[in-house]
């Protein structure tokens, strides 16, 4: 053993790459420089076909991360209109927004095997899915999502804040369009747009507004209500080119061509995917009510930071567990691109201006402290926020300099795969502080304050149980598919833990928020006595998906909207004793007949009776209800959903 840690550690990436897999697959490695041991990230191909699953990172000289494969088992047999067929049913029959491309691949999850990799994507709402379909069954294996959206972010801060001013226009490769080294940007024009965004006969007529003058030069006056607005090309491009230069100059990284870019159509929103078809991302900013997200750099940045991500790591996006669904992949990928636009604006109201237009100050808010498990929702871009108020934490901190979080950042998210979790996200960052301090590259304190950062987090060791005490609120998110079976009743990503009052008090579990976009969506509570709700993992076999169902519990309750939902007590719903430990979890349940994917809105409190309620209204409705729901997230209906089979635990050393 002590003979394989130092053959292992003078190895190159390379080598110890190869050492994972058959020995005739073909590896290539991407480094990333970072000052605390370069990050490189191994990929491989086997008989000329891409190994999905394969990824071996390498840090210095030291296997951080790999997932050992052979050679694939069965064959190619089942026909390519099959696996698009299977890909296009994800999408429960929306309109697609491009023709699906498929190709053969190799998926090393679980074992590898041949497979078919498709892109797809729906057009209204857009969403781009890449999936993964067995060649052999043709079952799905897995989907991750390949657009992502910046939640109507409007008009920046800048608007609000600054003056418009003539700047130097940076990286242009002619001299009479906004065409460079970084941005290629383009107005999207049909007026019908808005009916079906990503359409190609509605986007087809692409032009660009933006005409240099006599001298040259792009000056135009601000025009947010106009759909041929030069202004907003120009403010793309510039912001454009000021996120892809920071992330070059700062990482070194690049993407592999200018970043196309779209502005001035119909849209409450933002997004970073593939929305022409071509097999590359592009940033896609909407306007809506006179509010262009274009005139926001936070968006841009944000939306480009999704760019580094998916160029740098390879995160999941929903899975699941023992105790419920979990999101960390996603809020990871959320709430590093809000860090990005943090990092370049040191700003941490992330869409100021986008808040006005929701009564709100930001869309969102870096600076609330944020920890596991009490702020998780369930909806990546609120859980995102732990990992923003993180980061926002750690540029306020004087042990640290700006250069120091962003190398932070970069030595974390470099490591990541489609594991990364909470926990390793924690560890990761870590690790880099470790890194960069053993490269003589970050002093003992900003080591401490980083441990600091994250133990206020409560990264580590965050288990996902929240202490639900008296009159104490948590939001919740409910992901509802509409899919009968085991995607029928979906749990929430955190349980409750409820301690019987001493007294032999009653406890009112309430909802007092019920955001409910179907009205086809109802409540599953599962409570279990002294132990958490315990679930399942099930990959469904129509999907190849995976999900929890609950199994292990006491007794379940079903219900609706605001207000009373259960009663635990002596004489309760559910008779319980004084000093009682329950564990409660809520789930989503269809009412009337399902529809497809949608996300439903929970605020759960406890009232401990005798202490906020009056005994007078005790018998009905007793739970007081708060008034307007508040939908922190108005466009989270367009999110992406995600399960994946959860690769062989990493076997690095
Ligand atoms: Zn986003």
């Amino acid at each position: 053993m002590l003979t394989l840690l130092i053959a292992l550690s003078i190895a190159s990436p390379l080598e110890l790459a190869t050492q994972t897999g058959p020995e005739d697959a073909v590896w290539s490695v991407q480094t990333h420089a970072f000052a605390g041991g370069d990050r490189h990230r191994a990929t491989a191909t086997w008989k000329g076909l891409d190994v999905v699953g394969a990824d071996v990172i390498v840090v210095g000289d030291t296997l951080r991360s790999s997932n050992p494969w052979d050679r694939p088992t069965g064959r190619l047999a089942v026909p390519q209109k099959v696996a698009q067929d299977v890909a296009q049913r994800l999408l429960g029959g929306a309109a697609l927004a491009w023709a699906p491309r498929v190709e053969p691949v190799i998926v090393a999850f679980d074992g590898a095997r041949y497979a078919w990799q498709v892109d797809v994507a729906s057009a209204n709402p857009f969403a781009a899915w890449r999936v993964w379909v067995d060649g052999e069954t043709g079952r799905a294996l897995a989907a991750l999502p390949t657009s992502f959206s910046a939640d109507g972010s409007v008009y920046s801060g800048d608007p609000l804040s600054s003056q418009v001013q003539t700047v130097t226009l940076e990286g242009l490769s002619g001299d009479d369009a906004l065409s460079g080294e970084f941005a290629d940007v383009f107005s999207c024009d049909d007026a019908e747009i808005g009916e079906s965004l990503f359409d190609s006969s509605v986007c087809n007529g692409l032009s660009r507004h933006a005409v240099p003058d006599s001298s040259g030069n792009f000056l135009f006056e601000p025009e947010p209500e106009s759909y041929d607005d030069p202004f907003a090309e120009v403010h793309l491009y510039h912001h454009l080119d000021i996120v892809s230069r920071w992330a070059q100059d700062t990482y070194g990284f690049s993407r592999a061509s200018p970043t196309t870019a779209f502005t001035n159509f119909e849209m409450a929103n933002a997004f970073y995917g593939d929305f022409d078809g071509d097999g590359v991302a592009d940033i896609a900013m909407g306007q809506f009510e006179g509010i262009d997200l274009t005139y926001d750099p936070d968006v841009i940045y944000h939306e480009f930071g999704h760019g580094i991500v998916g160029g740098v790591a390879a995160l999941g996006f929903l899975d699941a567990d023992e105790t419920g669904l979990r999101w960390d992949g996603g809020a990871l990928n959320e709430g590093t691109a809000d860090v990005i636009a943090l990092l370049l604006t040191q700003d941490p109201a992330i869409g100021a201006y986008a808040g006005t237009a929701f009564d709100r100050t930001a869309i969102r808010d870096l600076v609330q402290p944020r920890s596991c498990p009490e702020d998780l929702v369930g909806e990546v871009h609120a859980d995102g926020l732990l990992w923003g108020h993180l980061f926002y934490r750690l540029t306020l901190d004087e042990r640290l300099e700006l250069a120091d979080v962003e190398a932070l950042l970069w030595g974390a998210l470099s490591t990541w795969g489609p594991t990364t979790d909470w926990t390793e996200a924690g560890e990761s960052l870590l690790d880099a502080a470790e890194d960069l301090r053993s490269a003589d590259a970050l002093s003992d304190d900003g080591v401490t304050a980083v441990e600091e950062a994250v133990s206020a987090a409560n990264l580590i060791d965050c288990e996902r149980v929240i202490d639900l005490v008296n009159d104490e609120e948590h939001d919740a998110l409910l992901l509802f598919t509409g899919i009968p079976g085991a995607l029928e009743v979906l749990p929430a990503e955190v349980q409750y833990r409820i301690t019987m009052p001493a007294d032999g008090s009653d406890v009112d579990l309430c909802f007092t928020e019920w955001s409910d976009r179907t009205d086809n969506i109802g409540y599953r509570i599962h409570v279990r006595r002294g132990q958490p709700v315990g679930h399942e993992i099930v990959d469904l076999s129509l999907f190849g998906l995976r999900t929890a169902v609950p199994t292990d519990f006491d007794a379940d309750f079903d219900g609706e909207g605001t207000g009373l939902a259960l009663t635990l007590g002596p004489e309760g719903d559910m008779v319980t004793t004084a000093g009682e430990v329950l564990y409660v979890s809520l789930a989503s349940r269809p009412i009337d007949e399902p529809e497809s994917l949608e996300f439903t809105f929970a605020r759960v409190t406890l009232q401990i009776n005798g202490e906020v309620i009056e005994p007078a209204t005790r018998g009905g409705c007793s739970c007081s209800q708060s008034g307007t729901p508040v939908f922190l997230w108005p466009l989270m209906g367009l999110l992406p959903m995600f399960w994946r089979r959860r690769p062989k635990t990493p076997t690095g050393n």
